[in-house]
């Protein structure tokens, strides 16, 4: 590649002066030239793309967020059923999951007590 023609017009601030930037310019924006640093286009495509990356990781803790929100109104739901049906006799060879509900409502009801 042969050295650039023209120099990055771009203002900067640097070692506490202002000048241009300097650096060779390969370019063209508007009538201006350009290192690939300063180029504005660039520089709105990495920005564009740092900004999907945020509304990708924002929708990604939104979901969670609303998973977690989701699990604990079923937990209360269960819960609720569980205090509910905690004094409901089931005899022996009744159905096992209706007494381990049973048993499950029982010690929700004591621990809430405890609270
Ligand atoms: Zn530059």
């Amino acid at each position: 590649m042969s050295k650039a023609e023209h120099t990055c017009e771009k203002r900067v601030f640097t070692n506490h002066h202002r000048g241009l930037c300097g650096r060779g310019a390969r370019y063209e924006h508007e009538g201006r030239w350009y290192c690939k640093t300063h180029h504005p286009p660039t520089i709105e495509a990495k920005n564009k793309a740092r900004l999907e990356k945020w509304k990708c990781k924002w929708a990604a803790k939104n979901k969670a967020r609303e998973r977690d929100k989701n699990i604990n109104t079923r937990r209360d739901e269960l819960e609720a059923l569980a205090i509910e049906h905690k004094d409901e006799f089931w005899a022996p060879g009744e159905d096992p999951l209706r007494i381990k509900l049973s048993d499950i409502g029982r010690q929700l009801a004591e621990l809430r007590e405890g609270e």
